[in-house]
């Protein structure tokens, strides 16, 4: 958290905005495209912390089955998406994904 801060603040000032999309807002629609064209590219989707239930995002998962990839849901609990998915694992991502990419 000490990191974030640090860079969360302007030489000026004033707040630097994080470049993620907050709740409620609206998707960049070109960003969203190659997101989109990606996962409909994939072999392997990661489904990690999400509720699966927030649009358009959650439809994203279903390109990606559509097109034959394995898809792996990481989340503490089961979601919406949970009975599209290969393999649940159920549990926090910060304990999970560093077990799972091992250098
Ligand atoms: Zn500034």
């Amino acid at each position: 958290m000490k990191s974030f801060r640090k860079f969360s603040q302007c030489s000026c000032k004033g707040r630097i905005r994080p470049s993620i999309v907050f709740f409620g807002e609206i998707l960049p629609a070109n960003q969203f495209l190659k997101a989109e064209k990606a996962i409909s590219n994939c072999d392997l989707l990661l489904l990690v912390g999400t509720s699966g239930i927030v649009q358009p995002a959650a439809n994203l998962p279903f390109l990606a089955k559509g097109a034959g990839a394995r898809i792996i849901e990481i989340n503490p609990e089961r979601t919406e998406l949970s009975y599209l998915c290969d393999d649940t694992i159920l549990g926090a991502a910060s304990k999970i994904l560093p077990k799972l990419f091992v250098p």
